[in-house]
């Protein structure tokens, strides 16, 4: 078994934070002294009921929830979410307005439309391929649409909202999976925000949603009773057993946000991280960002090597891992590379990255 220190720079599931995996090591057999494992222990036990409260205090806290929402924990992943956020928030007659900007907001129109529903495509990223989100601020959205749809972060294409749309009164729905948490958001611009947790807050294995109230009581009747948001509300995500590990491990991961100082202090790391390594990239002559400037990701950075040069970019790869670089390939829909440097990506591991990077070019220019 080696020691090497290894950067994990996978997309999903990502890097952890290394305190929490130690914690979760520390307490997997004998949990706080009781003499078992809490994935041996009931969902319903007061045991695992400090556990999902105490996620849900610290969810609330670290993004400045009010009580207007419910903050619930689901399975099922982020694609479910894209069928479950239509089958309870359409509403017939009324169109869904959806902003296009990638894989991850085109698979969620597409259940929409398997449901029937009619679609306001308000901003069409496939023109650029995807490259660019444009200036959201000057979209317009027809105010008798039933919700509008983003994606807050395009995790495959590496583009990110500096600035959310304005919807006026129509409930704007994002799908945060890959930045949640990773920046300063006010909650209260949103209907309804969902996020699978094995980007930056845990594990695969369990889904944050953050819905305003008033939006779960629209659900028609032909819902099932477990894809309906009001069933979960009801049951404080306990009507079936629910993913006790995944949420564990989301309420360490944000017990270890909270100890940092919160969302600011993590945003100010991650803006440091990111433009770090898309400083090298610009400079190197060698590298190439493959988004618009204006719209680059703090999260997800991609890019390729010269005009994309793919045995360089495979050499990179492999050469990256032998150094303890791990995850750099980019999405299969896209090619090229692409280094995910979520909220636990400490800043040495950007250094470590940079500094391959740079010592590549020289070998390879
Ligand atoms: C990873 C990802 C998804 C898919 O998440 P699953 O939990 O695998 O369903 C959806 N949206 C975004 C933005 C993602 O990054």
């Amino acid at each position: 078994m080696s020691n090497q220190v290894v950067y994990n720079f996978n997309a999903g599931p990502a890097v952890l934070p290394k305190p929490v995996m130690l914690k979760a090591q520390e307490e997997f057999v004998n949990y706080r002294g009781c003499g078992y494992g809490l994935v041996e222990e009931s969902h319903r036990s007061p045991l695992f009921e400090e556990v999902i409260q105490a996620a849900e205090a610290n969810v609330r806290k670290l993004m400045g929830i009010s009580d207007d929402y419910e903050v619930l924990f689901l399975q099922g992943g982020a694609s479910l979410q894209f069928a479950m956020v239509p089958m309870n928030l359409m509403v017939p007659g009324r169109k869904i307005a959806f902003c296009d900007t990638g894989e991850w907001s085109h698979k969620a129109m597409k259940e929409a439309k398997i449901l029937g529903a009619g679609i306001d495509l308000v901003y069409d990223g496939s023109t650029s391929n995807f490259s660019t989100i444009g200036d959201p601020t000057s979209w317009t959205f027809q105010q008798d649409a039933a919700y509008a749809h983003i994606c807050s972060n395009n995790t495959i294409y590496g583009t990110e909202y500096q600035t959310y749309p304005d919807t006026g009164a129509v409930p704007l729905v994002a799908d945060m999976s890959s930045d949640i948490m990773s920046r300063v958001v006010d909650v209260s611009r949103f209907g309804l925000i969902f996020a699978g947790a094995q980007k930056n807050i845990g594990p695969a294995g369990v889904t944050l949603v953050i819905i305003r109230r008033d939006l779960a009581e629209r659900c028609p009747e032909t819902v099932p009773t477990m894809l309906r948001y009001s069933t979960h509300i009801k049951s404080k995500s306990l009507f079936n057993t629910p993913s006790t590990f995944s949420i564990y491990m989301l309420r360490l991961v944000t017990d270890w946000m909270l100890e940092q100082g919160g969302v600011p202090t993590v945003q100010k790391l991650n803006e440091i991280k990111a433009a770090r390594l898309y400083a090298a990239m610009d400079r190197s002559g060698f590298y190439r960002g493959t988004c618009d400037v204006a719209c680059r990701s703090k999260m997800n950075v991609c890019f390729r090597i010269g005009a994309g040069d793919e045995d360089l970019e495979k050499k990179f790869v492999s050469e990256a891992k032998a150094a303890g670089l791990i995850g750099l390939k980019g999405h299969r829909a896209v090619g090229g590379l692409r280094a995910s440097i979520y909220n636990a990506m400490p800043l040495a591991g950007i250094e470590a990255l940079t500094t391959f990077m740079a010592e590549f070019a020289r070998r390879n220019g």
